[in-house]
């Protein structure tokens, strides 16, 4: 680990705050980054004081102005630049992705590629940030719509995809011509100072303006500086429902924006029509990839009755066969939850299933031993349930999963709209119209819906984000760039009248 902290120039004691120069002194604190992978202490970064903060934010309205101005295409060149870094990257900022967050190897490689992605993507973008052209109501006129940029973007991130995030949106914000302040999340600190090493660089080989890429580590107080900021017109929050509660009247309540990404409490509907050994790969991964810490994690399996015991069956004997262990070894399946408080958590809820009248068809537990060391290891487990129980429509950030019975597809779909979030929802079957109801304007209620594909696993092409309590927001592809960007209606007058709108007249 040593040599890929040395490629991505990590330092034993990292100064935290930096607008793409130098990095700043700062006197916030100090946060230790810990693996949970063997509990050992990785390294430690200074957090952001009050007066680095603000530096930052005025260094990032200075370099808006001269940002904007640079045309989309030629922003997009060098955003194709930072996706050929990060190919050049890939190997050592997905190993420490695995190693700073505990999520396993081939998923840290593919975070970093879903980063690379978005960069081929926002290229693209660059040359269609488009408006539309409508016809004027008055002679000699032309109307139409343009895009102009915003200003100082924040972006708040969680430690759950403590890269990918951050990428999807600033290479959208750096297109649209926005300037970007990130706080990652102070669980996953290292995996930021190595961002933005790696832009630094490409930005100083292209003359970038410093202020374009900015970084303030630190915890909930820093992201609270950002959203009370009068100076950031956009805060992009992911992370925990609680959190974007906050988040979000504190943006509302001085008229700035916010894209909130929350919590999801996602479940696949497994039919009686449904193909069981595809629906049982798409359940075993939803459930248990990255240790149950995806946004997108399938946390309830809705099995029609039929087919429910033989599902159940199957399902205990899959997740026997997991193997449990040091992430960086591809030979596991599951990997640590990313600290001990996340431990507790897990066990409480297991606590509250039991109490609340769940019971378990596969018990839970905390793994001891050699490997195991850090304490962090725990037994994927399976409770049946029914939908109401209120531990069932909270989300908890671990692998346990709920398994609930239903007789008709009516039914189904409302259970799977019956919690508070509204992420990604998912149907096995192969029955067309089962599909298409729950497709429909009267099936799910989720920002994400998928027919024999698991809740988890989203491309970058589509736009990404949840209704409810998840927050309503949209990142990553088709138009959500839009949301980075203020829409400008246009009408030119080309004739000698000046003729009002609605046929008022007005002599003089
Ligand atoms: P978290 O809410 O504890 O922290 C997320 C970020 O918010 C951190 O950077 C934290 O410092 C900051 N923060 C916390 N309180 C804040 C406040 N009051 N004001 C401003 N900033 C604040 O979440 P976490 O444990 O890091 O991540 C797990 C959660 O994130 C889960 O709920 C998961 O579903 C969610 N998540 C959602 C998506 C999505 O796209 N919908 C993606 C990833 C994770």
């Amino acid at each position: 680990m040593q040599q890929i902290l040395q490629q991505l120039n990590i330092q034993q004691i990292n100064k935290g705050v930096s607008t793409g120069g130098e990095w700043l002194d700062s006197t916030g604190g100090t946060i230790e980054s810990y693996s949970p992978v063997d509990g050992q202490l990785i390294a430690s970064v200074q957090q952001a004081d009050r007066q680095a903060y603000d530096a930052v934010v005025a260094k990032a309205q200075e370099a808006f102005v001269a940002w904007r101005k640079i045309p989309a295409p030629k922003r997009g060149e060098i955003v194709r630049q930072v996706g050929e870094a990060l190919r050049q990257y890939k190997q050592p900022l997905g190993m420490l992705v695995s190693y700073e967050m505990g999520k396993s190897l081939q998923e840290g490689y593919g975070e970093v590629q879903e980063m690379i992605d978005i960069c081929d993507f926002a290229v693209g973008l660059s040359r269609q940030l488009y408006g539309l052209t409508m016809h004027s109501e008055r002679p000699l006129h032309r109307m139409y719509e343009q895009w102009h940029p915003l200003g100082v973007v924040g972006i708040i991130s969680a430690f759950n995809f403590p890269v990918a995030v951050w990428s999807w949106n600033s290479m959208l914000a750096w297109v649209c011509g926005d300037v970007c302040i990130w706080k990652p999340s102070e669980k996953t600190p290292l995996c930021g100072i190595a961002c933005q090493n790696i832009i630094a660089e490409v930005f100083k080989k292209n003359g970038v303006p410093e202020g374009v890429s900015c970084i303030v580590q630190g915890g909930r107080e820093v992201g609270e500086w950002l959203s009370a900021d009068t100076r950031i017109p956009l805060v992009s929050a992911t992370g925990s429902t609680r959190m974007g509660k906050a988040v979000g009247a504190a943006v509302a309540a001085r008229m700035g924006r916010s894209i909130l990404e929350l919590g999801g409490n996602n479940a696949i509907i497994i039919s009686q029509h449904a193909d069981i050994d595809m629906s049982l790969i798409g359940a075993v991964f939803g459930a248990v990839g990255t240790a149950g810490q995806r946004c997108t994690t399938t946390r309830r399996l809705i099995i029609h009755e039929s087919v429910y015991d033989t599902f159940k069956a199957k399902l205990v004997a899959a997740y026997q066969q997991l193997r449990i262990g040091n992430p960086l070894d591809t030979a596991n399946h599951v990997g640590p939850l990313i600290d001990k408080d996340a431990v507790n958590n897990y066990f409480s809820a297991i606590e509250q299933c039991s109490r609340q009248g769940g019971t378990f068809a596969l018990e839970g537990g905390v793994l001891k031993g050699q490997g195991y060391e850090s304490g962090c290891y725990v037994k994927p487990c399976i409770a049946e349930v029914t939908n109401e129980l209120a531990i069932v429509q909270h989300e908890t950030f671990a692998p346990i999963l709920y398994l609930i019975k239903y007789k008709t597809i009516e039914e189904a779909v409302a259970l799977q709209n019956g919690v508070p979030q509204g992420l990604s929802s998912a149907i096995m079957t192969l029955n067309l119209r089962e599909a298409e109801y729950f497709l429909s304007a009267a099936g799910s209620d989720c920002g994400i819906a998928n027919v024999n594909i698991g809740t988890s696993g989203a491309e970058i092409g589509g736009a990404f984000g949840g209704e409810k309590e998840t927050g309503g927001g949209r990142e990553s592809g088709s138009d959500a760039w839009k949301a980075y960007m203020r829409r400008q209606t246009n009408t030119l007058n080309f004739g000698t009248d000046l003729p009002l709108a609605q046929g008022i007249t007005f002599d003089l």
